[in-house]
């Protein structure tokens, strides 16, 4: 494939043959760098006090919300703190939702505490479902979320939702912390990837 990402091939046949899975890419580095300025610059005002206080705590969700995590917590002028929940929802090679799954969390005292629910991808919507809920029983001053993917589904758009970075067709994508059996992550870019390559998920896909 062409473009930019192309160019990391070089560093390892492995790494070339991931990109030769590529089939298109919905969503380049450049956009999405653009958006995090955005989105982290909007968040930021929304949580400014008119004291000028902020004070977030950024939760997001594991492990494909990692990249955007990363990302965006650095274009944030804010006191900060992290909590981590581990969600599983897509297992191995799936490419439909199995059901969300809390696997464990490490939040800390958020009681009082402004939180901003961060995940890679809104889709069903079922992750959100299950999480904000949890969240919220833990007393915090308030929940908002942040996804970077929101597919074209009326389901996730019934979804409530307070930032997003992209709407999407309502394909599989992987790439900046999405994954097809834990590989991908760590493409720069939101890609779909070809036939071949998901085809050997049949089994549970069908
Ligand atoms: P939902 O619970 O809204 O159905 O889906 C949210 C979770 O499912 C995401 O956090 C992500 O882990 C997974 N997911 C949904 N759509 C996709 C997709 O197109 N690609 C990948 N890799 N994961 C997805
Ligand atoms: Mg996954």
């Amino acid at each position: 494939m062409a473009g930019p990402i192309s160019r990391l091939a070089a560093f390892s046949d492995t790494f070339g043959q991931m990109l030769d899975d590529i089939d298109r890419v919905l969503v380049t580095r450049e956009q999405i760098a653009q958006r995090i300025q955005e989105l982290a610059r909007q968040i930021t005002d929304d949580h400014t006090t008119a004291e000028g206080e902020t004070e977030i705590t950024l939760v997001p969700i594991l492990t494909g919300a990692m990249v955007l995590a990363a990302d965006l917590m650095r274009h944030m002028p804010v006191r900060m703190k992290i909590g981590l929940m581990t969600v599983s929802s897509y297992p191995g090679k799936s490419l439909r939702t199995q059901g969300s799954n809390v696997l464990g969390s490490q939040l800390g005292d958020i009681h009082g505490r402004h939180i901003l629910l961060l995940d890679d991808i809104l889709d069903s919507g079922g992750t959100l479902r299950k999480v904000v809920p949890l969240l919220k029983e833990m007393g915090p001053a308030s929940v908002k979320v942040c996804v970077l993917l929101r597919k074209d589904r009326s389901v996730a758009k019934e979804t409530p939702c307070d930032y997003v970075g992209f709407d999407i067709p309502d394909e599989f994508v992987v790439g900046y912390g999405l994954d097809f059996d834990d590989y991908y992550r760590n493409l720069p870019e939101i890609v779909t990837l070809k036939k071949a390559v998901t085809a050997t998920a049949a089994s549970l896909n069908g």
